[in-house]
């Protein structure tokens, strides 16, 4: 429902310059409006509008909202004379010569005219598309944009074009700066150039302003900035509409997100589950170390959360290694101490497999059930217990701890009376499943894990809804990693360097993106350089991992590995997770230049383990000067929140998204990479809206 509720809330935001004010019902003074038909414009019938649906348009308002791709200022045009090798220009001139000529047989073509403006003549080509001959004729007065790509002749390949034609309308088109737009089969920048004019001549005087009275000084109206981002008046009107439009979108995820989070508190009381210690005491003194400082730091923080009063709904971050399993078992501990059962959830069978071995050497002699449930294993007692009728008093049975992947979800596991939920590497889940697994208690206190270092603007906008602690310190006693970049020239270096280490007695990782030769980019593949690999390193064993090998062959590599049976693992990012291995010193990573930095900040994770010094070696493919300079960022930092918002402003949010899971509504002008002063004032806006909302309690939801 809390998806549902997001996303509508943001798509009635969003379709707010017709359905009235607010998407806050307490706020919604004047009745919804409905979108008005991209059918009631002049020249938009029936098949007009098929072709505009393709494009996502359907209402006035989507039109409106439909972004320019790019600019042209039709002001003055370069002079074809003038132009420059590969750089994008557009001119104006008449067609004085057009024709096609047909080669292979008929079977291929170009279609060519000559564009003289007075300055020069350009030769524009489409190579294969004969019906471009329909469009032009003898005399045209023709725009052209495109890339110059041989000055002797001057010649364009499959430029864009517009015609201008006489009469009126040229107001719209020329003389000024106008939009380009993206086109769908059938229609033409000139018609939706034109569409988009008529379509703000009649309407735009009636956007409102979606918050009234809370629209900041500086920035322009809803309706200013509707208008400039299709006919900007100066270059720098676009960006300030694309900036008020970015900042309404990201308002809405705001709005959404904390009123969200205001009904969870207004519906709900978080159970006190702060314990008394009784487990706590004895799993400290036997745990073999001393919290670190961060670990106790957060630890407060949960605790505090957990004492009852508000559910708790937290994020831990902290980098590979930095110890949050343990932390997450004291806050078990504290719900199981108070009486309340305790669900962990974990995005792989294998992770939770791990999480259920490593909870049951530590609980099972403090007497607290653990429990399994994954697709192929669910522990016997667990089995039972699905017929516990949790709510019958006198049958309560003893709290326990389930794990499991997000089978916990399915309907028929019961998890007894749920104090806290806890999911591990949070990125892996939607949304929706967190929820789901949440709606299987009374709305138990949440616990949410990431490794992946999230930068501060997106923190906010995907776990906006969530408070965040950070563990910011690893433990103790870990020996140092170094990170080289090389190009693969250096690689006969590089092996004897591999080498060296391991007639130390040192493991090491190899890495190769691939797992069979997939022909393209000559990327490295793990199956095909396994046997040139351990030749290569003779005698030291190599071993070989990937993700098509059977479970128990997987299982068996990585025990052998383990136990220094081999000393070489050549892997695929596949051990980004699991692989717990002190003795491992060394890793090298082959066509480096494949994989965000996020990953392999991950990757390298799995060396620097045991107290020795760790290398890491990155090798860049070849020709790839400008990914080593990005690679680069790795040797100098091990600060996996620096380059996490290197890898951001890299390579953009995908990486952090992962797919739709994240329940955000696509942004059409927002930019999750680039826009972290927008969302910070967006989220003090929507603060102010909520208040706002406060002071009309006669319309409350
Ligand atoms: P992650 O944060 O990546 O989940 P883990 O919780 O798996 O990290 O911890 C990594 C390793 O560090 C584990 O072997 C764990 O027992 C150990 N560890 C955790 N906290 C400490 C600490 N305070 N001192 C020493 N070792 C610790
Ligand atoms: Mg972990």
């Amino acid at each position: 429902m809390h998806r549902e509720t997001f996303k509508l809330n943001f798509e009635v935001r969003i379709g707010c310059l017709y359905r009235g004010a607010m998407s806050l019902p307490a706020l919604q003074r004047e009745p919804a409006r409905k979108p008005i038909p991209l059918t009631e414009l002049r020249g938009v019938g029936p098949e007009r509008a098929s072709q505009l649906a393709r494009l996502g348009l359907h209402a006035v308002a989507d039109l409106f909202l439909h972004r320019p791709r790019r600019y042209e200022d039709r002001r003055r045009f370069r002079e074809i004379a003038a132009l420059a090798l590969d750089e994008p220009a557009t001119v104006r001139g008449q067609i004085v010569a057009l024709g096609i000529k047909r080669y292979a047989r008929g079977a291929k073509s170009v279609f060519e005219f000559i564009l003289d403006d007075g300055t020069g003549r350009l030769h524009c080509r489409w190579w294969n598309l004969p019906y471009m001959e329909q469009y032009f004729k003898q005399g045209d007065d023709v725009l052209v944009y495109g890339k110059v790509h041989s000055l002797r002749p001057r010649t364009i390949d499959h430029p864009e074009t517009e015609v201008i034609e006489t009469g009126s309308e040229n107001s719209i088109h020329l003389n000024r700066i106008v939009p380009v737009y993206p086109l769908t089969e059938g229609v033409t920048q000139r018609w939706l150039r034109s569409l988009v004019w008529h379509a703000l001549a009649e309407y735009a005087a009636h956007i409102p302003e979606p918050w009234p009275g809370q629209k900041p000084a500086d920035v322009p109206s809803q309706q200013e900035a509707v208008r400039m981002l299709h006919f900007p008046a100066e270059s720098d009107d676009a960006a300030k509409a694309r900036a008020r439009l970015a900042l309404d979108e990201f308002v809405a995820l705001q709005l959404a997100i904390q009123s969200r989070r205001k009904k969870l508190y207004a519906k709900a009381k978080g159970w006190p589950c702060t314990g008394d210690n009784r487990w706590m005491k004895p799993f400290l003194a036997k745990l073999g170390f001393a919290l670190t400082e961060a670990q106790t730091k957060v630890l407060r923080e949960l605790r505090k959360d957990m004492a009852g009063g508000q559910p708790m709904r937290r994020l831990l971050q902290g980098d590979v290694g930095s110890g949050k399993t343990v932390v997450a078992g004291c806050c078990a501990l504290m719900a199981l101490e108070s009486g309340f059962a305790v669900a962990l959830m974990a995005p792989t069978e294998i992770l939770a497999e791990q999480h259920y071995q490593n909870f049951r050497r530590w609980f099972e002699p403090l007497g607290i059930p653990v429990e399994l449930c994954t697709g192929s294993r669910k522990t016997a007692s667990l089995r039972s217990s699905t017929l516990n009728v949790p709510s019958s008093k006198e049958a309560t049975p003893a709290p326990k701890l389930v794990i499991g992947t997000h089978a916990l979800i399915e309907e028929s596991v019961s998890l007894g009376q749920l104090g806290l939920v806890i999911i591990d590497e949070q990125h892996k889940f939607g949304v929706a499943q967190r929820e789901r697994l949440l709606r299987k208690g009374h709305y138990p206190h949440l616990l949410v894990m990431t490794a992946t270092p999230i930068p501060r603007t997106l923190g906010l906008t995907l776990y906006g809804d969530l408070d965040i602690s950070v563990i910011d310190e690893l433990p103790a006693g870990r020996g140092s990693i170094k990170t080289f970049v090389r190009g693969p020239e250096k690689l006969p270096k590089v092996w004897a360097f591999v080498r060296s280490k391991l007639a130390e007695g040192h493991q090491a990782y190899v890495v190769y993106p691939r797992v069979e030769d997939s022909g393209s980019g000559g990327l490295k593949a793990v199956t095909r350089e396994w046997s040139a690999l351990q030749k290569q390193l003779d005698p030291c064993k190599v071993g070989l991992l990937h993700g098509r090998l059977p479970a128990e062959e997987k299982e068996r590599v990585m025990a052998a590995f383990r136990d220094g049976g081999l000393a070489v693992l050549l892997a695929t990012p596949l051990i980004e997770v699991g692989m717990d291995v002190p003795n491992a010193t060394v890793m090298l990573i082959e066509n480096a230049e494949q994989f965000g930095l996020a990953q392999l900040h991950q990757l390298r994770g799995r060396i620097g383990r045991g107290a020795k010094e760790s290398f890491c070696i990155l090798i860049a493919g070849p020709k790839s000067k400008e990914s080593e300079k990005r690679l680069q960022i790795l040797a100098e930092t091990t600060d996996g929140f620096k380059i996490a918002e290197a890898d951001l402003q890299l390579r953009g949010p995908g990486d952090f998204l992962g797919q739709q899971q994240s329940g955000l509504p696509p942004l059409r002008f927002g930019d999750l990479a680039n826009d972290g002063p927008l969302i910070e004032r967006a989220r003090v806006l929507a603060a102010a809206m909520m208040e706002a909302a406060e002071t009309y309690p006669d319309q409350g939801a």
